[in-house]
């Protein structure tokens, strides 16, 4: 019904209780249903198949770095709901700065408009990007602030006459899971349908001390023809390659030598965004600063979703002019969302608070101090880590583990410690606000799957 013509109150009233009856009702019918079980019936879930793995875990609640199930059944955090929400779920400065946005302005059109809270994320964003990151455009998603980024490089050099269609990327980078984010992205085995369709990518290896000097050579050679457009890379740590890193060194001299050469470096740190490596961007660890910037994840700390995409005030210009075809014609309906905003902006001021920076030294200490105890165990090949970021990788002569990722998954989540291993690496990359009591659990889960406890 109307509510809004009805003019009658009672009218309202016995509506809204009738509707409440109603739910009462479906609550009823369905109440021996567990969501796992309803969810069968019609839900599709990403990066899933369904035939080997049917069973989704109903999550009811969320509180700082727990997560409850249907159950009750308490798991910490330890991937940040996929290193979203750093600041806590449900954190309740965020949550205030939100709801006092939605009774304000809840959404509008940011083609032709503007709001407060846009403006405002501008302004604190750009004194902690670095400093030649001038122009922000928003989107929805890290995958579309990567195809953004993309595109930003490719019409840049078309805007300007110059004949760049190529992109250059890390062998095994993930950048999304749209078109052009895809084929930036390393090859996999579930990109196969798709590849005939992907735009024209060259891949390099990631720099240790050991390529680094075959990289540049191989490179400078591949320079004499200029038709690369740019380079995407995510700085320092590669997440979905299983939180693979690489020395700042080496990434260096391959970002200067592209940017001396003409060749955009766009940086996506989606991932390594806002605090995680131990400073606000892995960029900080470089010289040579990005043209274009991606961001999202953290950028909203878990709470609405959003895309941004920054740039320096050169690739700005580039499409700045008369004609109007040389503007960057991309955009998603829901772009700089004021709601959005607002939490980003909620989670910018809690970033910068000296107890949220105090967290990111305190973690950073706990793994090492974890790392020291752990690394030479027989069951682990490696370590590494970078600010919370912390990852090892398991002996896989481990044959007791058969179907080792899933395994690990399970014996973590018997144990209350949500972690996602990737093939053999278990990482960690819990919120900064992870108790030191909620850190040990997810290490004595760790230290079992080893066999030191
Ligand atoms: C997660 C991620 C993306 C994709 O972001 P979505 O929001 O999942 O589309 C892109 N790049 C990096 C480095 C990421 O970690």
């Amino acid at each position: 019904m109307d509510y809004a013509r009805s003019g009658s109150v009672l009218l309202v009233i016995n509506d809204h209780l009738c509707n409440i009856d109603k739910l009462n009702v479906l609550r009823d019918s369905v109440a021996l249903e567990k969501l796992s079980e309803r969810d069968k019936k019609h839900l599709w879930h990403p990066l899933t198949q369904h035939k080997t793995h049917p069973e989704m875990l109903g999550i009811t609640k969320a509180q700082g770095a727990l997560l409850y199930d249907e159950d009750g059944k308490e798991y910490v955090d330890g991937i940040s709901s996929w290193y979203t929400c750093m600041y806590g779920h449900c954190n309740p400065f965020i949550l205030e700065s939100v709801m006092e946005q939605m009774q304000s302005l809840d959404q509008v059109v940011f083609s032709g408009f503007t709001h407060e809270p846009a403006v405002r994320l501008s302004e604190e964003l750009v004194k902690i990007l670095p400093k030649n990151q001038q122009k922000l455009f928003f989107s929805d998603n890290g995958s579309t602030a990567t195809e953004v980024g993309i595109k930003m490089a490719l019409q840049y050099h078309f805007n300007k006459g110059q004949k760049r269609n190529v992109l250059l990327a890390f062998e095994e980078g993930f950048h999304g899971d749209t078109f052009g984010a895809m084929s930036v992205s390393g090859l996999s085995v579930y990109n196969g349908p798709f590849e005939d369709f992907f735009i024209e990518v060259e891949r390099i290896p990631v720099p240790t001390p050991e390529n680094i000097d075959f990289i540049l050579a191989q490179l400078k050679k591949r320079l004499k023809n200029n038709n690369l457009a740019g380079f995407i890379y995510e700085p320092l740590v590669q997440g979905a390659a299983a939180m693979k890193m690489h020395d700042a060194e080496g990434l260096e001299r391959i970002l200067a030598l592209l940017k001396s050469n003409g060749v955009l470096l766009i940086a996506d740190e989606v991932m390594t965004g806002f605090g995680k490596t131990g400073k606000n961007f892995a960029s900080e660890y470089l010289e040579t600063q990005p043209d274009i910037m991606c961001l999202s994840k953290a950028l909203t700390a878990g709470l609405i979703p959003m895309g941004l995409t920054t740039c320096t005030e050169e690739v700005y210009m580039a499409f700045y002019s008369d004609e109007k075809a040389k503007g960057l014609f991309h955009g998603h309906t829901y772009t700089a969302n004021p709601l959005a905003c607002a939490a980003a902006l909620a989670a910018l001021e809690l970033l910068q608070t000296d107890a949220i920076q105090q967290n990111i030294k305190d973690i950073s200490e706990w793994h090492n101090a974890f790392d020291e105890e752990i690394r030479n165990h027989p069951q682990v090949a490696n370590t590494r880590q970078l600010g919370v970021i912390y990852a090892l990788d398991l002996n896989v002569q481990m044959e007791r583990y058969g179907n080792l990722r899933d395994k690990l998954f399970k014996h973590f989540m018997d144990q209350g410690v949500f972690l996602r291993p990737l093939g053999n690496t278990i990482y960690i990359l819990a919120p900064y606000v992870t108790t030191k009591f909620q850190m040990e659990r997810i290490y004595g889960a760790i230290r079992s799957v080893v066999g030191l406890v």
